[in-house]
């Protein structure tokens, strides 16, 4: 049977490419790696934990002597790699913890891959999931695509163009067959509730502030996050060896109209008068190098591989609410003891 890595599958993005994978791949054994931080949770995949083909081990991908150890064991052919710290806002306060998770746990599994394929690559792939935010920010005008140069602003993007680069050296150092793609914000079931879709629609329930940075024009580019899996799974089966792609949902837009949106939607949902939710828009101190713009040109992956989002933004924002007002259960687990003592600390110095 063919043995698959998956790393940060208990977290948002790695939860459902981990459940896509254990569903469709039955003749390939899925081992998630998490360490279970403030943002991994096993509920996010308790639905696949009983199946044949699923195997989940707790652990640190900056533990080298570990990883190490699994690779040995379990002589894994293939790796997606989502385990990261992900929070720019986290960035700011603790850059260390995101080089130590993105920079030194990518060389780890790096290492590790590179070690036990001894370069004997067929078959094998090594497959880095990125972010759009390490190319930095674009003006008014313009797209990512695969050639923009990178120009990294905050920690954690820093930390993921860090771990970009290792990863393409290794593939040119080393021969290690790699594929990298870069995406642009996802949003949907399962998203940790400190980045904006998933906050608001927390506070807007509990009638609590909705805190905008700076003039709220801060613009962005959304996709649903199974979408992403689709994506993913398409670029670890399809995907050109030492290649990268960008993954985006050719839907922009600025932070305040996307926040105005979701209030109008949540009044209908939650039975209260049109424009009751807008009341709570606070605009807070803006985050300090803030990016302007992304927006991404996903030409390459949709005219080589045939992807596109299947999801319009109306339908995924729908079904994102829905899932949230349907598992309060989760929200309040993921809300209460660390979750609040960071919300006070991050929303109090605003
Ligand atoms: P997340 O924060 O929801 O999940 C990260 C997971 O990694 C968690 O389950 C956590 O427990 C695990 N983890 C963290 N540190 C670890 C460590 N040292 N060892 C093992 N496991 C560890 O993140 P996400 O939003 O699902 O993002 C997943 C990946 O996709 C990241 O690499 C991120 O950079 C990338 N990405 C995210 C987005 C987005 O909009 N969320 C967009 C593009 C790319």
């Amino acid at each position: 049977m063919k043995k698959i890595l998956i790393t940060g599958g208990a977290g948002f993005i790695g939860s459902h490419v981990v459940r896509r994978f254990v569903n469709n791949y039955a003749d390939t054994q899925i081992y998630n790696l998490d360490a279970l931080t403030y943002a991994g949770n096993l509920e996010n995949i308790k639905d696949i934990e009983n199946k044949p083909n699923y195997t989940f081990i707790k652990g640190d991908i900056t533990d080298a002597a570990f990883i190490d150890g699994i690779f040995e064991e379990y002589k894994f052919e293939g790796v997606l790699h989502l385990a990261a710290e992900s929070h720019v806002d986290r960035s700011i306060k603790d850059p260390l913890a995101f080089v130590k998770t993105n920079v030194i746990g990518t060389m780890n599994l790096l290492n590790s891959a590179k070690k036990i394929w001894s370069g004997k690559y067929e078959g094998k792939r090594f497959y880095h999931i990125s972010t759009d935010e390490v190319y930095g920010t674009l003006g008014a005008e313009g797209l990512f695509t695969e050639e923009t140069p990178y120009d990294p602003n905050s920690p954690y993007s820093a930390s993921k163009a860090a771990s970009d680069h290792f990863v393409r050296a290794y593939g040119e150092t080393y021969g290690l067959p790699y594929v990298l793609t870069n995406c642009s914000n996802n949003y949907g079931p399962y998203h940790f509730p400190e980045k904006l879709i998933p906050l608001f629609i927390n506070n807007i329930i509990n009638n609590k502030p909705l805190p905008v940075y700076g003039d709220g024009k801060y613009t962005r580019d959304w996709l649903f996050v199974e979408d992403h899996a689709v994506a993913i799974d398409l670029v670890f089966h399809k995907g050109k060896n030492h290649d990268t792609y960008n993954i985006g949902g050719f839907n922009e837009w600025q932070n305040i109209d996307l926040v105005k949106l979701l209030c109008s939607i949540m009044d209908k949902k939650l039975g209260r008068a049109e424009g009751t939710s807008e009341q709570l828009i606070t605009y807070v101190k803006d985050r300090p190098g803030h990016d302007l713009r992304y927006a991404i040109d996903a030409t390459k992956i949709n005219k080589e591989l045939g992807w596109k989002p299947s999801v319009t933004f109306e339908e995924g924002l729908e079904r994102t609410i829905d899932w949230f007002l349907n598992n309060q259960e989760w929200l309040d687990n993921v809300t209460t003891g660390e979750y609040q003592k960071y919300y006070n600390n991050q929303y109090s110095e605003s």
